[in-house]
């Protein structure tokens, strides 16, 4: 019990105590009045009509005194009733603050399972089934962060509105946490459509723009559903909550603003993706993810520049993943920084036993840019590796100058002024415009995979690549494309002038380990090794 608590109860014993006392001294008090009064009364009217004599003054007195403890009883008893709807008052508040979410007036939590329970087996018992569907409002924190709290908190408000708006009467509501709200809804076995055409009412209905305190905002929700088939198949509150929470990030995967229903193949896959997620932060912990290279070329001269560096996972369970698995999942549970840093570190390492005008190009994340220290964290990656920062290049892509372009500018800025050199990854695919590829400070521009594949047959990639190659050659901006297979794309790219490249030509992506043996059987520096579809030089190992 909390203190609080021992001290209400304190309190309640020495109200009912006086309770008693008044209530007794009431009833002793009316006794008195029956048996004075009895007495005195007829003395009195006796003495007034002349037949007697006058009434004893001792007994007027006993009378006026009872009549004042009939008084004092009668005010003392309004008082502790007015106490008594006070005190049932504060409890009933204290009982609803208990189960209920102040801010939407929903259930919360702790007093819905007990609901939910208790509304399963009231319709199981009547031959009825039950969906619990899990609704959660999307980037909802995106809104929150973007427009204040109190707008956040005008939503969730709104959101609530409309989810009652096309609930059944005796569904129960709840919200579980933070955007989360989940309801449970009662439906006849012979209307199984109902919950369907509920779920995209509350689709269509939550993604209407909303206008909160002058602010316009554009919200959607992912919603899941699990059902429990009455008395075949009497699933408990808490497992349709799990399953239906399933089909909730089922739907988020599918792009959010829609709805699913729950199937036994996501909870495996829900499992996989647990699985994924322990693995990639104890990997990281491990030394688990490491660093590939990919050599960059100048095409003209055949020669090494540098290497693309490219995370790999050495997974004990799954055995080489690649980062289009892992990546983002890294950036979902928060652990891309530390990837990043971990694949970063061990590439300087490496790099210290090779050529001093061999670069190294890294990837990043756009997450890692909005990370406030991400400028001083590489700085301290590049001192303690004693790593020229001359020599490292970090690749970002267009989508990270989507929404905080200034502070990626600023970022790129302090980066720039220690010497490191910032190119634009996949060039073409994302929606960065011309303006701002000028105004930011950008070393290089990098040409997506699928233009240069396409150098081959399609006329159109053609066109692209040699557009951005001028581009490039306008803005003095350096170009590399990625992604050559082939000395035929190779042959093109060389006429649309000076310009690196990377590609599955010049090799795969391969472990230091392998880097390192290349080098030495090549140790010679500038040695020419002729390959099937033109000259690739090597450079050294130190
Ligand atoms: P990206 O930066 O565009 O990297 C190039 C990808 O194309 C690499 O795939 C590379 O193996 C592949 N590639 C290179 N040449 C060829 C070719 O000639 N043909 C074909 N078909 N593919 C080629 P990878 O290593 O699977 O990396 C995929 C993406 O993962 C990278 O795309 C990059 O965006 C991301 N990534 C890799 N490592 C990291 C990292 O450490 N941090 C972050 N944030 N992202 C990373
Ligand atoms: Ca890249
Ligand atoms: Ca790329």
């Amino acid at each position: 019990m909390t203190h609080d608590s021992a001290s209400t109860g304190v309190k309640r014993i020495d109200a009912d105590r006086s309770d008693l006392v008044s209530l007794c001294i009431a009833f002793a008090a009316i006794g008195l009045f029956i048996a004075i009064g009895g007495r005195v009364i007829p003395q009195v009217f006796a003495s007034l009509t002349g037949t007697g004599p006058a009434p004893d003054k001792a007994l007027i007195s006993a009378l006026l005194l009872n009549i004042a403890l009939i008084v004092l009883g009668l005010h003392r008893y309004r008082e502790l009733l007015a106490e008594v709807r006070v005190r049932m008052s504060s409890e009933n508040s204290a009982r609803m603050l208990a189960q209920t979410d102040p801010l939407t007036g929903c259930l919360n939590r702790l007093s819905f399972s007990d609901a939910t329970d208790a509304l399963i087996n009231d319709c199981h018992g009547q031959g009825e089934c039950v969906a619990v569907i899990m609704i959660d409002l999307d980037r909802f924190k995106k809104i929150n962060d973007y427009n204040g709290h109190k707008i956040g908190d005008e939503l969730l408000v709104e959101s609530v509105r409309r989810i009652r708006s096309v609930m059944p009467e005796r569904a129960v509501l709840a919200r579980l946490g933070g955007d989360e709200f989940a309801a449970i809804v009662p439906f006849s076995p012979r209307r199984s459509d109902f919950i369907g055409q509920i779920a995209a009412r509350l689709n269509a209905a939550l993604a209407q723009p909303a206008s909160l305190s002058g602010v316009v905002v554009h919200p959607s929700a992912s919603v899941g559903i699990a059902r429990s088939d009455g008395n075949a198949d009497p699933a408990s509150a808490q497992t349709l909550l799990h399953m239906a929470d399933i089909a909730m990030y089922q739907a988020k995967r599918e792009g959010r603003n829609c709805h699913f229903w729950f199937e036994g193949a996501m909870e495996e896959e829900l499992r996989f993706r647990t699985e994924m997620e322990i693995g990639i932060r104890d990997g990281i912990v491990r030394g688990e993810f490491v660093p590939y290279y990919e050599r960059q070329i100048d095409l003209q001269t055949g020669e090494i520049t540098g290497f693309e560096v490219l995370a790999r996972w050495n997974s004990p369970k799954l055995g080489l993943v690649m980062p289009d698995t892992f990546i983002p999942i890294a950036e979902e549970i928060g652990a891309i920084g530390a990837l990043s840093e971990s694949v970063i570190a061990q590439a300087l390492a490496d790099a210290q036993g090779w050529d001093k005008s061999l670069t190294l190009a890294v990837n990043i994340s756009p997450l890692q840019l909005r990370d406030p220290w991400f400028a001083q964290k590489l700085l301290k990656l590049l001192v303690e590796a004693n790593f020229p920062p001359e020599r490292l290049e970090i690749e970002i892509t267009e989508s990270c100058l989507l929404d905080n372009i200034t502070v990626v500018r600023t970022l790129i800025t302090s980066l720039k002024n220690q010497g490191i050199r910032i190119s634009l990854d996949d060039f073409g695919t994302g929606y960065s415009s011309l303006a701002q590829l000028k105004d930011l400070p950008f070393d290089r521009i990098k040409i997506d995979r699928s233009f240069v594949s396409g150098l081959e047959h399609d006329v159109d990639a053609q066109t692209i690549v040699h557009a951005i190659a001028l581009l490039g050659q306008g803005l003095g901006l350096p170009v590399t494309a990625e992604g050559i297979e082939s000395a035929d794309i190779l042959e093109r790219l060389r006429q649309y002038g000076d310009i690196k490249g990377q590609g599955y030509l010049y090799g795969r992506p391969q472990p230091a380990s392998a880097v390192n043996a290349d080098f030495a059987e090549r140790p010679a520096e500038e040695t020419a090794a002729v390959t099937e579809q033109g000259p690739v030089r090597r450079a050294s190992k130190r």
